[in-house]
């Protein structure tokens, strides 16, 4: 039984029947059915359809954004935004897929050589619940666009908004099929990449789990895109314009009520400016409102799960028994629901708990350092690399150093954030690959090499 549950209120909402084997089989042949017919469609009927996407969300943004806050409970206005980014993506997309899938002519000589970008059948998106709708629809156009269709396990905690999204493509005129959702457990993910009609996954969650997946695709020689877990570190240098760095820091940790793979989690910051910084960010984190998500005025909502709660909750206690100090929160919210506390611990080191294991929920771990190099070496030493925030003043030393930190992304003077017309991912444990922009919508074609020689007369 897959359950929509209400973290919020512990109200169950929804229960579906998991898909047994025949039904699986029906969606994937008529998955696979309606992806050829989509990869004959010209491109620009196929991007057509882009359009009707966004407006549809747009149209329906507050059933959708209720759903989002109604299932994994954070605050109903970060839902509304994630429903807009949603059809933005799909504009984003209907604009640049033409550039993005145009053929790449290569000088060489006499003949005419060029790359071409080919469909190359049905993703697996197997993804997971954070940002419900967001996480889907970033990974939906660029495969889309590329002339694939998607077969969606979407987090379990999360089946009325992924039942929703198939809704959605239905009624913006998809072709039925070409985004199937599966309610299926974790447990089916290994036979569905096997199947022959699978031709690649893409997965965005835990470690553990793309590990899995990862060794699953690997054997069947199947294409991966891996969005794991990371421990953003934000880098606050002694030249930074600390009021504004800790004012981003506070929205970089507790939006999403703390629990996106880019929220920053390790707050790196030269002692220098150490005590302002702390002083501006506890300030502006004892503002957050805790509360009801569906209520205006709370800023974060409930965690999605009793367990992460549960985990995070270990977490900082571990780290206070290591010695970092706890400066705000540190404790669950003694209500129904998966409320926690923001949480503030200072004084962490490289090596306690919060600041070596990814923290996914409110709690901002505080590392202070000597230096700039010191910040780095600091910022580097995980097993994580998605991405980093870098304040400073100096704009060349922002450059020297962005290019030292091991991320798929560094945002200098600003938060992490992905963005459809940029390239998304991570470097070691948080994955490979790439989503979003030019390299997204490539990562699901076939390159293929098209080499003319001259004709003979
Ligand atoms: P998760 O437990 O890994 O679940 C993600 C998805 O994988 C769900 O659909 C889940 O299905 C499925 N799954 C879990 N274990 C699996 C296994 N062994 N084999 C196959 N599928 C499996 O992650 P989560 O708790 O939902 O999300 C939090 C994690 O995701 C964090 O680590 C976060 O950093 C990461 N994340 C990364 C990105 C990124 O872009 N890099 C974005 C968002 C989140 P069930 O729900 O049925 O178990």
């Amino acid at each position: 039984m897959i359950t929509s549950f209400n973290p919020a209120t512990e109200a169950i909402l929804a229960e579906y029947e998991e898909y047994g084997n025949d039904q699986v089989e029906k969606c994937l042949a008529r998955a696979a059915q309606a992806q050829v017919q989509w990869a004959r469609t010209p491109l620009a009927e196929r991007l057509a359809l882009f359009g009707h996407a966004a407006r549809v969300l747009r149209e329906r943004k507050d059933e959708l954004a209720l759903l989002i806050t109604l299932e994994m409970g954070k605050p109903l206005a970060e839902s509304l935004g994630e429903i807009e980014k949603s059809a933005w993506n799909f504009e984003v997309y209907a604009q640049a897929a033409p550039g993005f899938l145009a053929d790449t002519v290569v000088p060489s000589g006499a003949s005419d050589s060029r790359i071409v970008y080919d469909p190359i059948g049905l993703v697996l998106a197997v993804m997971p619940w954070n940002y419900p709708f967001w996480q889907v629809m970033r990974a939906a156009a660029p495969v889309f666009a590329g002339g694939n269709g998607l077969v969606l396990k979407h987090a379990s905690n999360v089946p009325q908004c992924a039942l929703a999204m198939q809704d959605v493509f239905r009624q913006a005129g998809f072709p039925s099929g070409l985004f199937t959702t599966l309610l299926v457990g974790s447990g089916r993910v290994a036979s569905l990449i096997q199947d022959r009609r699978i031709a690649a996954v893409t997965f965005t969650g835990s470690t553990p789990a793309g590990r899995s997946i990862a060794a699953t695709a690997g054997q069947a020689l199947k294409k991966q895109v891996l969005e794991l877990g990371g421990s953003d570190p934000f880098i606050v240098l002694a030249d930074a314009d600390v009021d504004a760095a800790a004012t981003a820091a506070v929205k970089a940790r507790f939006q999403n009520t703390g629990q996106s793979c880019i929220a920053a989690k390790r707050f790196i910051v030269e002692d220098a400016i150490a005590d302002r910084f702390v002083d501006v960010f506890c300030e502006l984190t004892r503002k957050l409102v805790v509360g009801n998500p569906m209520d205006a005025a709370s800023t974060q909502g409930s965690m999605a799960k009793r367990s992460l709660r549960d985990e995070l909750h270990a977490q900082v206690v571990a780290s206070v028994k290591e010695g970092a100090r706890l400066l705000i929160g540190g404790k669950a919210i003694d209500s129904p629901g998966a409320f926690y506390q923001p949480t503030v611990l200072d004084h962490v080191t490289p090596g306690m708990t919060a600041a070596r294991e990814e923290t996914f929920g409110p709690a901002a771990a505080i590392l202070r350092v000597a230096n700039a190099t010191q910040a780095v070496e600091v910022a580097n030493g995980t097993p994580f690399g998605l991405g980093a925030a870098l304040w400073t003043g100096n704009a060349d030393l922002a450059r020297k150093l962005s290019r030292e930190i091991q991320a798929g992304a560094v945002f200098i003077n600003g938060i992490v954030a992905s963005d459809p017309r940029l390239p998304f991912g991570g470097t070691k444990e948080s994955g490979y690959g790439r989503e979003l922009g030019i390299l997204g919508l490539h990562e699901f074609t076939n390159i293929k090499t098209v080499w003319t020689g001259p004709a003979r007369a």
